[in-house]
């Protein structure tokens, strides 16, 4: 398949493994990769792993992602991780706005906002959620809410920084659920959110990457992402089987 985009495949692990067993699952995840050449691949572990993790993955085709980072480099904020810390673990991205974060710790755009630009300020390159729920959706509200979503959390990044950045569509109602959006779904919103990024910044809309997330698994990857504007996938439950992860990759390129 030619694409004008290179696609983007980040596994989200969420609240899971200790240090050891993220370790092991980085390991089978590289292995399972490794020929797949043609696509960018990360895993996102939780804090506390991600620095022995990207010690081992360093120089292979896996980075490493982080869930979430604060605004601030430093100072009196208990409890949070900057942008730069990330950096010194090893990180290369960091996912931001996941709708858990929102909804089960009441984030908001503002603050989706602040944690992209402190993260492209460290050299991270944030990805960057966005998604309505079933509620939304049934009232016609999806790309509202996304639009929204969208725009308050690209306030006040210039084209230049926006290069860097990746969005993911992650309907909040396909989210761990097993529903997944039909391929048209996810192109209907991928499509949209491209043409919003174009009034920011005409240039970037056409080489920013735009991930679908919510029950992502190798039987459904393939439709999904060969919809024009569907650029890889951010992956939860699946990209803890690292076979099931590395299948998800195989199959999209
Ligand atoms: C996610 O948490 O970003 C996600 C897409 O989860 P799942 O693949 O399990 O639906």
């Amino acid at each position: 398949m030619t694409r004008s985009r290179r696609p983007f495949f980040c596994g989200n692990w969420k609240l899971h493994g200790t240090i050891a067993e993220s370790l092991a699952l980085a390991t089978e995840v590289r292995n399972g990769v490794a020929t797949h050449r043609d696509a960018d691949v990360a895993v996102a572990p939780t804090f506390t792993a991600l620095h022995a993790v990207a010690k081992r993955l360093e120089d292979g085709p896996v980075a490493v992602s982080a869930q979430d980072c604060f605004w601030e480099d430093k100072g009196a904020f208990t409890g949070e991780v900057s942008a730069p810390q990330l950096v010194e673990a090893g990180c290369k991205y960091v996912i931001l706005g996941h709708s858990e974060r929102r909804q089960l710790f009441g984030e908001l755009d503002a603050a989706v906002n602040l944690k992209a630009r402190a993260a492209l300020r460290a050299g991270l390159a944030p990805i960057v959620c966005v998604g309505e729920t079933l509620a939304e959706r049934d009232a016609g509200e999806t790309l509202g809410r996304v639009q929204a979503q969208l725009e308050a959390a690209l306030a006040g990044i210039s084209a230049t920084d926006l290069e860097r950045v990746i969005v993911a569509y992650e309907p909040v109602w396909a989210i761990g659920t097993g529903r997944n959006a039909t391929p048209a779904q996810a192109q209907e919103v991928h499509r949209f959110i491209r043409a919003r990024v174009a009034t920011l910044a005409a240039d970037v809309a056409p080489r920013m990457r735009i991930l679908y997330g919510g029950s992502v698994k190798p039987d459904n990857i393939g439709a999904l992402v060969g919809q024009p504007n569907v650029d890889g996938a951010l992956v939860g439950g699946a990209s803890l089987e690292a076979r099931s992860f590395a299948v998800i990759v195989k199959n999209s390129i």
